[in-house]
């Protein structure tokens, strides 16, 4: 019988893959990753395997996610074992819930494999708790992703004291975000953090208050993979920060 596994590969770092991702992407038949998934975790697939890239740049996407939902259907019928590698965790922005309800209509069996979510592996890698009981009691992770220019979320359940708010997709409207959170109540002096490929040997931090970010940002030649942690927790990477990227 054909299986396809949903697997988050995590934020980069091949050691931080799950056992069960580990022994999938080792036996599968084929393999249908994304852009996120990265080089070293290619490089630990079954050489045998088919890979076939699914990666979706923003303005560019390489397959559209409906044509994802059915390629994945179509090779289950076809091979032994599928599976659809994403970066992350496949439930936390990872549109992971659309690809296998198409496989659900369709009696196809499935199985999904956790990851370790970017916000998990950015916080660890880069010394930034995401909870904590001096600075915050609750954690909130949001999509920064730009519709129509505007970033549109809930910014008062944003501003909430005691919170760390976690960005995925925030690079583009990373000056509207900051701007949005002061405007709504937010110190322009709250600790902010961009992380860029976190866990991976090219991580860079960059580290700031709400209100010089986006400066910051713009003079540092920034690119994509980043994830953006706001909250007094970012006060404690200078003592707590560990992990040593190359130099
Ligand atoms: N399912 C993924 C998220 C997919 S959305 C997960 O659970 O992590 C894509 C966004 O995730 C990126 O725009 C970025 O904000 C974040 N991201 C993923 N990997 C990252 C990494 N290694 N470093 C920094 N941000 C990362």
């Amino acid at each position: 019988m054909s299986m396809v596994s949903l697997v988050g590969a995590g934020p980069g770092d091949p050691e931080l893959l799950t056992i069960r991702a580990f022994k999938l992407i080792q036996s599968a038949n084929v393999i249908v990753y994304d852009r996120l998934v990265s080089k070293p975790i290619i490089d630990l697939c079954n050489p045998a395997a088919e890979m076939i890239y699914a990666g979706k740049a923003m303005a560019n996407h390489t397959l559209q996610q409906e044509s994802i939902n059915e390629l994945l259907a179509d090779l289950a019928l076809k091979h032994e074992s599928v599976v659809r590698l994403k970066g992350g965790d496949p439930f936390i922005f990872g549109r992971g819930g659309e690809e296998i309800e198409t496989l659900a209509e369709k009696k196809i069996p499935f199985q999904v494999v956790p990851g370790i979510t970017a916000a998990s592996g950015c916080a660890a890698f880069s010394g930034i708790p995401l909870t904590h009981r001096d600075h915050a009691q609750s954690c909130i992770f949001v999509t920064g992703h730009l519709r129509n220019g505007e970033v549109n979320l809930d910014w008062k359940d944003l501003v909430a004291p005691h919170r760390t708010v976690v960005v995925y997709m925030g690079l583009t409207g990373l000056e509207k975000i900051c701007e949005s959170l002061i405007r709504y109540g937010r110190s322009p002096e709250t600790p902010a953090a961009l992380i860029q490929q976190g866990t991976q040997s090219k991580q860079r931090v960059f580290t700031s208050t709400l209100e010089g970010l986006p400066t910051l940002v713009a003079q540092s030649e920034v690119s994509a993979p980043t994830l953006l942690i706001i909250g007094g927790v970012v006060s404690l990477k200078d003592k707590l920060e560990w992990f040593k990227p190359e130099a």
